[in-house]
C-alpha cells in the first residue's frame, strides 16, 4: 500500500527509530525560506492551502502504526508543521494511539497562545534556533515578513513555563554565517532563559537549497564548549578530531558537573585515558544517567 501522508519508520540518531507523519506530502508549504533547507528554494508563505482534513490524515496513520515497531511518531511537513491549520484536532487523535509523540517545528509559531496550547500536549518539542541575533537569523532562516527573532524567543520562554515535555532546541550552523564564538555566547546567554531539556547543535549533512557550506564536526564541538550547563547532543557521521584528553578525576567529575556527556561523547571524544576513568565513576555510581528525547546522557551527581 502507498501512503500518502506517512513514511519510515527511519532510524533517527537524536530519536530512535521515527515513524514520519508529512503533513504537506504535495508541496513545499513553510514560512521560512532556509539557506541549509534540503528541500527547493521556495518564496515563504503565510499559510497553508487546501488542507486535508484531520479525519483523513489520521484514517491512514492508524492504520500504518500497526504495521511498523517505532519508538515516536513524528509530526514533520515538507515546510512547518504548525502551519497546517486542524493541527489540534490530529493532535487529540493521535493521543488516542497511545504513542509518544514529537514535532519538529522551525519555532516560528511558537509565540502563538493556540499553537502553544496545541505543542503542549506532545511528548517531546523540537523547535529550532539557529541564532540569537535577529540580522543573523533573517539571514539563515529568511522567514516571512512579519515573522521576529525576538517575538519567537519570547514564545519559547512562554512555552517553557507551561509545557511539562522534553524541550529540545536545534542550532544548525552554517559556514561563515552562524558559526562565530559571539553567536553562541549569544545563544547561550538566551538558552539560559529558555531553559530546554537538549540542546542539539548539526550542521549542513545533505545539498542545500543555498550555495552553503556546513562546517566541520570539530568546529562544532568548539562552539559547544560556549554553551553552558545543557544537555548537548552532537549527531554525527563523521570521524572527530576533537578529543578530551588526559582529565584527572577530579577534573572529568567537574566537567560533568556543568556538561552531561551522552552516549557518543563517551565514545567518540574522550581519549582512552580518559574513558578508564570514566569508567570507574560509573563503577564507583559517581554518576547519574538521564535519558532526554530518546538520548542518554550522563552527569555528574552535584
Ligand atoms: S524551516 Fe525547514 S522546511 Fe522551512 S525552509 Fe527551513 S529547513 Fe526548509
Amino acid at each position: 500500500m502507498t501512503y500518502q501522508y506517512i513514511f519510515g519508520p527511519v532510524a533517527s540518531r537524536r530519536f530512535g527509530m521515527s515513524l514520519g507523519i508529512d503533513l504537506s506530502p504535495d508541496k513545499k508549504r513553510c514560512n521560512f525560506d532556509c539557506i541549509y533547507c534540503e528541500l527547493e528554494k521556495a518564496k515563504p508563505v503565510e499559510s497553508y492551502d487546501n488542507p486535508p482534513s484531520a479525519d483523513e490524515i489520521f484514517e491512514e496513520i492508524k492504520k500504518g502504526v500497526n504495521l511498523y515497531e517505532f519508538d515516536v511518531l513524528t509530526i514533520t511537513s515538507n515546510g512547518e508543521p504548525t502551519l497546517y491549520p486542524h493541527l489540534n484536532e490530529l493532535i487529540d487523535k493521535l493521543k488516542t494511539l497511545n504513542k509518544k509523540l514529537l514535532i519538529l517545528s522551525n519555532s516560528s509559531t511558537i509565540d502563538k497562545k493556540e499553537i502553544q496550547n496545541t505543542l503542549k500536549k506532545l511528548d517531546i518539542v523540537k523547535l529550532s534556533l539557529d541564532s540569537a541575533n535577529e540580522k543573523t537569523f533573517k539571514k539563515i532562516d529568511r522567514p516571512y515578513k512579519n515573522i521576529l527573532l525576538q517575538n519567537i524567543i519570547k514564545g519559547m520562554k512562554e512555552f517553557r513555563k507551561l509545557y511539562k515535555g522534553e524541550l529540545i532546541i536545534e542550532i544548525l550552523v552554517v559556514k561563515g554565517i552562524n558559526d562565530k564564538v559571539e553567536e553562541f555566547q549569544a545563544l547561550n546567554k538566551v538558552l539560559a532563559e529558555i531553559k530546554p531539556d537538549r540542546v542539539d547543535i548539526s550542521t549542513i549533512d545533505r545539498p542545500p537549497a543555498y550555495n552553503v557550506e556546513g562546517v566541520k564536526i570539530d568546529r562544532l564541538f568548539e562552539l559547544a564548549e560556549y554553551i553552558k550547563n545543557q544537555h548537548i547532543f552532537i549527531p554525527t557521521r563523521e570521524n572527530i578530531n576533537y578529543k578530551i584528553e588526559n582529565l584527572t578525576k577530579e577534573e572529568l567529575l567537574n566537567t560533568l558537573k556543568k556538561r552531561p556527556f551522552s552516549q557518543s561523547d563517551v565514545e567518540n571524544i574522550l581519549d582512552e585515558r580518559t574513558q578508564k576513568i570514566f569508567n570507574d565513576l560509573i563503577k564507583e555510581n559517581l554518576l547519574e544517567e538521564v535519558w532526554v528525547g530518546g538520548i542518554k546522557f550522563y552527569k555528574a551527581y552535584i
